[in-house]
């Protein structure tokens, strides 16, 4: 028996918790693979995956089990000292992707920070861009976390308002425009442009295809580094291990987080080659937590669990059918379906007083986990090992739930 009914946990974390979220009226307890149960006892599907983190399903064995067997043994050690395991996963995690370094953080904020710090490095010391000149293209629409320089680069007043002075440095651009990029690459101090292949946060906003590819080409005619975000596209969700691939870009920087733990421990960490990782020096960057031993084992074996379990190629069949499928209901209330992979979103047209909230709070009651994202879009992000008998249930509930709303 649970010590509290879920509107007493809900009040309890109004009156105790910061008001920085407003969250589903539906209080978590347990979770396995694709579904999580509320403090009722009534289970769901769990369309949002934590923002794409558990893309290896809820508490899979395997990424528990190296975990538990980590957290006997040592967890932290900081990184005044070596540790047996961190090498282990660097070596597991550059010869996976290709590149000669990783730097391990936590977040995926801090990992954009350190990317934001290695572009600014390499500037200086490479590029030769005078001191303190350095610029970064940006893209508005973007979402790379919640630290002050990183909502400087913002475009939603959400992330920024009222939190300035903000960092300067950063140039905005439209996302999936070449010509206002070709432009922006004029200026001879641009270090490096940070993208996301696909804006998720933004409400699923698909580049053209080919535009990473010539934005990739052109950062390369200017001597000036491609990063991507790969926080929330990494990993299998959009179809292939990263959202780059689709277009064969292999990034001079690339941020991973989220699923780079299956949601079992903050874990995130940039890749970039050594004329680009070794500009930073012992003490000039760093995290306690960083490349601890837990997340260490616990990102190999989330790693592995993709690999093995070719969510990849999953994540890339049951897309296209949750989105055919998905375009098929006759509502009104629809009016746009989009992604990759199991990255997709439905644009909702609010029709007499029906928002996207409304709807996601039909579909919980239905039994199934999805979030508005700016108000009127719903992201739809499963964990990656759902099956097609799964996913055709969880449509039949997404069907069911417009139909009842009637519109
Ligand atoms: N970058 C992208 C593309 C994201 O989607 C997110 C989170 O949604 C982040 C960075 C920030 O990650 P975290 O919340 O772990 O700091």
């Amino acid at each position: 028996m649970n010590e509290l009914n879920a509107q007493e946990y809900m009040d309890r974390e109004a009156r105790y918790g910061a008001h920085n979220y407003h969250p589903l009226p539906v209080v978590l307890e347990r979770g396995e693979g694709v579904f999580v149960w509320d403090v009722e006892g009534n289970k769901y599907f769990d369309f949002l995956a934590a923002y794409s983190a558990v893309n290896q399903g809820h508490c899979h064995p395997k990424i528990v089990k190296a975990l538990t067997d980590q957290a006997q043994k040592l967890a932290l050690t900081s990184r005044a000292f070596y540790n047996n395991v961190l090498g282990e996963w660097e070596e597991y995690m550059t010869s996976l992707f290709g590149y000669d370094k990783m730097l391990p953080m936590n977040s995926g904020a801090e990992a954009d920070e350190t990317a934001l710090k290695l572009i600014r490095k390499w500037a200086y010391k490479v590029k030769g861009v005078p001191k303190g000149e350095a610029k970064i293209i940006v893209c508005n629409g973007n979402f790379h976390g919640r630290t002050i320089t990183i909502i400087s680069m913002s475009s939603d007043p959400d992330a920024y308002n009222d939190y300035g002075p903000y960092t300067p440095g950063f140039i905005n651009i439209p996302y999936n425009n070449v010509k206002a990029l070709e432009k922006a690459l004029e200026d001879p101090n641009v270090a490096g442009f940070l993208v996301e292949p696909i804006q998720a946060e933004a409400g699923v906003y698909v580049p053209e295809d080919g535009f990473l590819r010539k934005a990739f080409d052109l950062c390369k005619e200017n001597n000036v580094l491609f990063v991507a975000d790969e926080v929330q596209t990494g990993l299998a969700r959009t179809g292939k291990m990263l959202a780059c691939d689709h277009e064969d870009v292999r990034p001079d920087i690339l941020i991973l987080g989220k699923a780079i733990s299956g949601g079992m421990f903050p874990v995130s960490c940039v890749l970039a080659d050594d004329e680009i990782m070794l500009t930073i020096k012992p003490g000039e960057h760093g995290s306690t937590y960083g490349g601890n031993p837990i997340a260490a084992k616990v990102a190999i074996a989330a790693m592995e669990v993709i690999r093995e379990e070719n969510l990849a190629e999953n994540a890339e069949r049951l897309g296209k059918i949750f989105r055919k499928k998905l375009k098929s209901i006759d509502s009104e209330l629809i009016e746009i379906v989009r992604g990759k992979g199991l990255l997709n979103a439905v644009v909702i047209k609010p029709v007499n007083g029906k928002s996207a909230w409304d709807v996601c709070v039909a579909l919980k009651n239905n039994g199934l986990l999805a979030k508005p994202t700016h108000e009127h879009i719903i992201r739809f992000t499963p964990p990656l090992v759902i099956t097609e008998e799964q996913l055709i249930e969880a449509i039949g509930i997404i069907e069911k739930t417009f139909a009842e709303i009637g519109i």
